[in-house]
Order: structure tokens, then C-alpha cells, then sequence
């Protein structure tokens, strides 16, 4: 079942210390800036909870 829908990353800007990292559209654990620790996306069921800035969108 939704075989077709082709998942997407972001590229997530963290609001505290401005380092970009790529996140997955759909995270399945909570997801850290590697920098500073801040919480950068939360799994929230369907379409993760995105907490930075998105810069782009990689598919
Ligand atoms: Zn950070």
C-alpha cells in the first residue's frame, strides 16, 4: 500500500546554531542537531514535526 509515494528528506536549518542537516520527512525517533543538541523533528505518526527552518527539499 502506497508503494508509489516516493519519500522526501529536508534539509532542516537548526534555529540555534544555524548548521543545516538533512532530515527524513518522516522520522521515526526524535532527531538531534549533531551540533548543539537541539531537538531539530519529532516523529509525530504520519508527517514528522519539522522544529528548524527548511531549506530544501531532496527527493
Ligand atoms: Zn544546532
Amino acid at each position: 500500500m502506497k508503494s508509489n509515494h516516493r519519500s522526501k528528506f529536508f534539509r532542516v536549518k537548526c534555529p540555534d546554531c544555524g548548521k543545516t542537516q538533512v532530515i527524513f520527512e518522516k522520522p521515526s525517533t526524535r532527531v538531534d542537531c549533531l551540533v548543539c543538541g537541539r531537538t531539530l523533528a519529532y516523529p509525530s505518526g504520519g508527517k514528522g514535526n519539522i522544529q528548524g527552518e527548511v531549506l530544501e527539499v531532496l527527493e
